[in-house]
């Protein structure tokens, strides 16, 4: 059997799955990343949670055509609703998503998600917003890893429930606590590439009229820009 291709994003979601018993990806479209970790063994079974019911046909057929239907359940449901009972996934995916529908299925969800589960959460933007979630529910960042597939840039975030949950700073919610003090290329790449923005929205703030609006905007971008260049500057 050929390996199920998936793209460098997709494929550095399922390197953060290890052994799981069972794998709920939420979210799953055409459900290429559950049938890869049956694939590479990655997952003893999975379920393929999704809203619409177009991309639930198209991955029952994928799946079909794999064999993979003894060890893959696609699920039509809203969010975690597809786990049927709390800790039924030790794995949960929520991928290609934006931050706050990713929080707005964590909340409504989270008495499915068992103690020992670990979330692998792959938000398209807002990812602070992700982080703060995690972070006021009692999660801990385990790892973090960031694709470029130009010209986005995507951050995966590994996590897992702990008693003791250290308080992240603002600038840990924004860039993330683990990118932020590895601080490779790509990185490195997306804040630069973001410093100049707001130098560029600040320049044009401070030539407009000034309202109440625009100092809120101008304030924001400036406190961002700080937390940038303070992350930049650390060795
Ligand atoms: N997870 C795949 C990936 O990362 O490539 C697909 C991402 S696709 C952009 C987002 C998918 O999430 C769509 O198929 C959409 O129908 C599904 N979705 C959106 N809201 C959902 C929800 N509340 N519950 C389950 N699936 C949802």
């Amino acid at each position: 059997m050929d390996t199920i291709h998936l793209s460098p994003r997709l494929e550095a979601v399922l390197q953060f799955i290890s052994k799981s018993s069972c794998l709920a990806d939420i979210g799953s479209d055409h459900a290429h990343l559950p049938c890869r970790a049956i694939q590479d063994g990655r997952a003893a079974k999975a379920i393929a949670g999704e809203v619409r019911s177009e991309p639930l046909h198209q991955s029952t057929s994928n799946i079909a055509a794999l064999g993979f239907q003894k060890y893959i359940d696609v699920r039509l449901g809203d969010g975690l609703d597809v786990i049927r009972e709390p800790g039924e996934a030790d794995t949960i995916v929520i991928a290609g998503m934006g931050g706050e529908l990713i929080t707005d299925i964590l909340e409504r969800g989270k008495e499915k998600i068992g103690k020992e589960t670990v979330l692998i959460l792959q938000p398209n933007i807002r990812e602070a917003r992700v982080r703060n979630w995690l972070n006021e529910n009692g999660w801990t960042i385990v790892n973090e890893t960031i694709v470029d597939e130009s010209p986005h840039i995507y951050e995966i975030i590994k996590a897992r429930q702990e008693t003791a949950v250290r308080k992240l700073s603002e600038l840990e919610l924004k860039m993330g606590p683990i990118l932020s003090s590895r601080k490779e290329s790509v990185f490195l790449k997306k804040w630069k590439k973001r410093e100049q923005r707001l130098i560029g929205i600040l320049q044009a703030l401070s030539q407009a009229e000034q309202t109440a609006e625009l100092a809120r905007k101008k304030k924001e971008s400036e406190r961002e820009l700080h937390l940038i260049r303070m992350c930049l500057s650390e060795n």
